[in-house]
């Protein structure tokens, strides 16, 4: 029921023919994934797994974050990649054959903590008492909770190629990209894909496969200025990299991407500081200028590295076209915007063409 009426379509497809600029979506559900595809979408650039946990299903993370002991840990982790599977499984359904990215958890922790005096008991209450973080967003999220849970990743990346082996049964057969979030030193990146390796090697051993058949890339997100100036070494064991440009305009201005209607921002933009918000529309020179960095580094190292955005920068055309001009593979956006995606992804290269900015 997504799919554009004709007319449209058509139109479409001869944007499709002219553009450079590969166009995904974000989608956490296969509903999102099957909405995607219908409006376009080459694959999924971004399912971000934290969301799979919201509403009654956060007590799953809760319970790995608050556990009590290694035996509890084990426990909260066997329920929480079973719901995983499923999920997996639903995804990949709804994206088919397709390559589909799927992040690690990057919950930022006062979104799973029970609020003060509802964790159920002392222990608990202190355990949480001890996270809570007065700048979450800048704490233990992302990469870091999976260093500090070594189980955590691993769980999840289990459950991701068990679900592909269960849709592989029914013919479909996606390519995994998996990813990692807020990256800013290699070493995390090396920890955590070394994670999802072993994961791997557990999930095909079980199944008696060898693991080279199981089709996966590891990847990292690049959503700290850190991270995109370290993209040459990140490059060495990432196979594809992905710029998390919310996250890499909020650390690049210090400006909160979540205070409402950004009231910081406003003086910049009526004052004429700013054409546009940054978190709208990307910065040419500063998050351009990292991304552009990134870019170089990455590719000086790994040539055929894979780049992507899935900011939500990835659906505005001015973006876009800043993508094409980066030289980036694709770009990710929301279901909805996936369409414009594509027209702006061709204006982009016909642009180019002509030398002149569309
Ligand atoms: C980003 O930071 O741009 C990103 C895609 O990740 P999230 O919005 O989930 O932080
Ligand atoms: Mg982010």
């Amino acid at each position: 029921a997504a799919r554009p009426p004709r007319e449209l379509e058509t139109v479409l497809g001869w944007a499709d023919t002219l553009r450079k600029l590969g166009v995904r979506a974000n989608a956490d559900t296969g509903r999102d994934a099957r909405t995607a595809v219908e409006l376009g979408a080459e694959g999924i650039g971004l399912c971000r797994t934290e969301h799979q946990f919201l509403g009654e299903r956060l007590p799953l993370i809760r319970r790995v974050i608050l556990a009590a002991d290694p035996e509890a840990e084990r426990r909260a982790l066997d329920a929480l990649a079973e719901a995983q599977r499923e999920d997996f499984r639903e995804l990949l359904r709804g994206t088919g054959s397709r390559p589909v990215t799927v992040r690690l958890l990057d919950a930022p922790m006062h979104e799973f903590l029970p609020a003060p005096g509802r964790a159920g008991d002392a222990e608990a209450e202190e355990r949480a008492e001890e996270l809570r973080e007065a700048n979450p967003m800048l704490g233990v999220r992302g990469v870091r909770l999976a260093l500090l849970h070594d189980r955590l990743y691993p769980a999840q990346a289990e459950a991701l190629f068990g679900a592909w082996l269960d849709v592989r049964a029914e013919g479909v057969e996606p390519e995994l990209e998996v990813m990692i979030p807020l990256v800013s030193l290699p070493e995390e990146l090396t920890a955590a894909a070394r994670q999802v390796r072993a994961a791997a090697e557990a999930v095909a051993a079980r199944a008696g496969i060898d693991v080279s058949a199981v089709p996966y890339r590891i990847g990292s997100m690049v959503e700290t200025p850190r991270a995109a100036l370290l993209a040459g070494e990140l490059a060495r064991t990432a196979q594809f990299l992905s710029f998390g440009t919310n996250d890499l305009t909020q650390l690049t201005y210090g400006f909160s991407r979540d205070d409402v209607e950004r009231r910081v921002l406003e003086p910049y933009v009526a004052g004429g500081l700013l054409a546009a918000s940054p978190f709208e529309r990307l910065d040419a020179d500063g998050v351009g200028a990292l991304i552009e960095i990134a870019v170089q580094r990455a590719r000086a190292v790994r040539p055929d590295i894979k780049l992507g955005l899935c900011g939500e920068h990835g659906g505005d055309p001015a973006s876009i076209e800043l993508c094409d001009r980066l030289g980036l593979d694709y770009v990710s956006c929301s279901p909805g915007r996936v369409p414009v995606a594509r027209l702006a992804a061709a204006q982009a290269t016909c642009a180019a063409q002509e030398g002149r900015t569309p």
